[in-house]
């Protein structure tokens, strides 16, 4: 939890954010996105509206929902889409990738410091073929805890 002073400054901050890409800065969309900006775990639609609902009662799922897409829109948060799981948003939004554990759905951030890495991603954005709106890598597959738990003795399965 920040203290009330830090709170301040990062409402005033998220209100400057919100007004620069012309969204207007409702108490309903500082929430939301400050609550995405406190986690770390890539939290679904559904994770974030339980989360706001304990401060702002009468917010909707609607509220939350629509909210996600405008920011979305506006590239101040990213999305996850996994194929066949809930989507799950980012406050980060520059280029990094992530692993996505199937069992317990944790999501982490893996940094993307590879040069060439980058220069694809640029080179694709720069190549004037395709109007990128996001670029993603996910890897999916299990978790060291939950990898351990399938395989208890440490044996390598394959
Ligand atoms: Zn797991
Ligand atoms: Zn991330």
């Amino acid at each position: 939890m920040p203290t009330p002073e830090e709170d301040v400054v990062l409402k005033s901050e998220i209100v400057d954010r919100l007004r620069a890409t012309g969204l207007k800065a409702t108490p309903q969309r500082i929430l939301i996105f400050q609550e995405l900006m406190s986690r770390t775990d890539h939290p679904t639609a559904e994770d974030l509206y339980s989360a706001v609902k304990q401060v702002h009662a009468t917010i909707s799922f609607n509220t939350v929902y629509h909210t996600l897409q405008a920011l979305t829109e506006k590239e101040m948060v990213s999305v996850i889409r996994p194929v066949v799981d809930a989507a799950r948003y980012d406050p980060i939004t520059d280029l990094h990738g992530h692993f996505m554990c199937s069992k317990c759905k944790r999501i982490e951030d893996q940094l993307m410091e590879d040069p060439n890495l980058k220069q694809m991603d640029s080179d694709m954005k720069a190549s004037g073929r395709y109007w990128i709106v996001q670029s993603q890598i996910l890897w999916v597959g299990l978790c060291e805890a939950c990898g351990n738990a399938r395989n208890p003795d440490g044996r390598n399965l394959s």
